[in-house]
């Protein structure tokens, strides 16, 4: 484990990105809007790393949105995530690039595949930061990240090279393109063992639906186990509908197969930070709000008054959701057709 010091010049980012649907995923864009800005501090280079097959086409884009170098691993073994794969073209990577501080997203990649490299780096990792600046003094890259379920933020500083976080989705500014920048693309060798894959991935299934993804969506109405049934979602549907957003889900409608494990929020689901999270039904536990609590504005719908949800929502209403959501809903496409006064959001 190499102790790293004063790191402050020509160091190098290195982020690995992630794509959705053959372009940048939302949180690859946020990790190059920082990285560019923590590069150009430091007056180093921003480096961007995919692994996958045929993935030609990512450069440009890459370097349109920020990426000083893009590193292309292509290997038909590595079209679909697996960590015995990633891990060992990652680590070689890494070790050949030398980085000083290395980015990935809080996903489901990220969370896998950022510990068990760090291990092997023998390096220190910050997971599900929501922040990173650089410390004046010591110039190494500072690491902020909420505990104790979002009631609390600590701030750490990895001492150990390379410098490893997970950033946490929804949290950064995303990078803006511009076509014009200029980039190098290097091929990466793809040599794999092929005795250290363990596992066969051998279908993989894309989630049906027709709604905004929940990592991408602005506005964001969750429902809890007081839903009662699976069929009582619709009414959560017809909200997010209206409002051009996604529903999710605590953990016990996903237990219990009302929704989709994918639709899952908390600390074993999905890390959100929307602009509206509307939470119905949901007793606000540490678990569930450590997956929401970053959403900027939360509304909280429970029938009881105690509900812990309440003490960490910025708008409240005690009640059963059954009466109070559907004059809600009404009200809102009132608005929004534009028939009872101004947007409201
Ligand atoms: C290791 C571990 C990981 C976990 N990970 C997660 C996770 O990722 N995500 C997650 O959500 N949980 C997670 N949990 C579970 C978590 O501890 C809670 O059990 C869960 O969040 C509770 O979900 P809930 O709020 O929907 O249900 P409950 O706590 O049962 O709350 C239901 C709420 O609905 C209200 N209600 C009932 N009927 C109505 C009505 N008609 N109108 C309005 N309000 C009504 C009730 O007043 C109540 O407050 C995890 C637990 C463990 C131990």
């Amino acid at each position: 484990m190499k102790d790293c010091h004063y790191m402050s010049e020509n160091i190098k980012v290195l982020i690995l990105g992630e794509l959705v649907k053959g372009s940048l995923s939302t949180n690859t864009r946020e990790m190059l809007g920082k990285g560019r800005e923590l590069a150009d501090n430091m007056k180093g280079r921003l480096v961007l790393l995919f692994m996958g097959d045929k993935l030609e086409s990512v450069a440009e884009e890459s370097i349109a949105y920020g990426a000083d170098d893009v590193y292309l691993a292509e290997n038909p073994l590595l079209k679909t995530y697996q960590a015995d794969t990633y891990l060992q073209i990652i680590e070689k990577a890494v070790k050949d690039i030398e980085p000083g501080l290395l980015l990935m997203g809080q996903t489901s990649i990220g969370r896998d595949l950022a510990p068990r490299l760090a291990f092997r780096l023998g390096t220190g990792l910050c997971m599900d930061c929501v922040r990173l600046d650089i410390e004046p003094i010591s110039g190494l890259v500072r690491m902020t990240r909420p505990v104790y379920g979002c009631k609390a933020l600590a701030v750490m500083i990895c001492k150990t090279k390379p410098q490893m976080a997970s950033i946490r989705p929804g949290t950064m500014k995303p990078a803006e393109p511009d076509r014009s920048r200029k980039g190098k693309v290097h091929a990466l060798a793809t040599d794999l063992d092929i005795s250290q894959i363990r596992v066969k991935v051998t279908a993989k299934v894309e989630e049906q639906t027709d709604s905004v993804p929940l990592e991408d969506a602005k506005v964001i109405v969750c429902g809890g186990r007081g839903m009662g049934s699976s069929d009582s979602f619709s009414i959560l549907e017809e909200l997010a509908r209206l409002l051009v957003g996604a529903v999710g889900a605590s953990r016990p409608p996903c237990d219990a197969g009302w929704m989709p494990a994918t639709r899952q929020i908390g600390l074993t689901g999905k890390i959100v930070s929307p602009n509206l999270y509307i939470a119905v039904a949901v007793s606000g536990s540490s678990q569930h709000m450590a997956g929401c609590a970053e959403s900027h504005t939360i509304v909280a719908i429970n029938k009881d008054p105690d509900a812990n949800i309440f003490a960490i929502a910025h708008y409240g209403v005690v009640g059963d959701y059954r009466e109070i959501l559907p004059p809600f809903i009404r009200r809102t496409r009132e608005i929004l057709e534009g028939k009872g006064g101004s947007r409201c959001c």
